[in-house]
Order: structure tokens, then sequence, then C-alpha cells
């Protein structure tokens, strides 16, 4: 079951981030972006013209870092580029 998008589970995402990322886990990031709309607008998060990108990149905290950790916490998965190999 797909975590709820909503700051409990973005606080639960921040906790977990201390976890490993799942070994099914396949892919890299596009920059779409889509996961710095996780509850909401993420602050650092730029856009210049059709390009994302985050203002604190090198000091990002650990659940941005590791997003999407797991299947069940990601919430993006028509955009996102990552992917999740069923075991
Ligand atoms: S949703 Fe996925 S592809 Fe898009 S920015 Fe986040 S990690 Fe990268």
């Amino acid at each position: 079951m797909t975590a709820p998008n909503n700051f409990k589970a973005k606080i639960k995402r921040t906790i977990t981030s201390v976890l490993p990322v799942a070994k099914n886990r396949t892919g890299h990031c596009s920059n779409c972006g889509q996961c710095c709309y996780l509850p909401k607008k993420c602050l650092f998060l730029k856009i210049k013209g059709a390009k994302n990108y985050c203002s604190i990149y090198k000091i990002r905290p650990l659940n941005c870092r590791k997003y999407p950790r797991t299947e069940a916490e990601c919430l993006t998965p028509n955009t996102c580029s990552f992917h999740f190999k069923k075991e």
C-alpha cells in the first residue's frame, strides 16, 4: 500500500531515510522535481525554464537523497524514473 501524501508521511520518510535504499530499486533521477512537492513545494526547489533544481543540492537531507527509498514510499510512480523490480 502506498503512503498518503501528507506531512505525517514526510516525517516518516525522514525517519526511515537512515535505512538503506531497497535493493530492487533501479534507474536514476531525471530531475523531474515531483518529489520536491511532497506534500507541498519545497522552499529550496528552484525552477529555471523547464528545469527544476535544488538550491541546497550538496547538503540536501537524506530523505531527498534517497527518494524513493522503497516502492511503498514512492508517491510519484508516474513521473519518477526510478523503478522497483518485482522480487
Ligand atoms: S520524483 Fe524521482 S525522478 Fe523526479 S526528481 Fe524525484 S527522485 Fe528524481
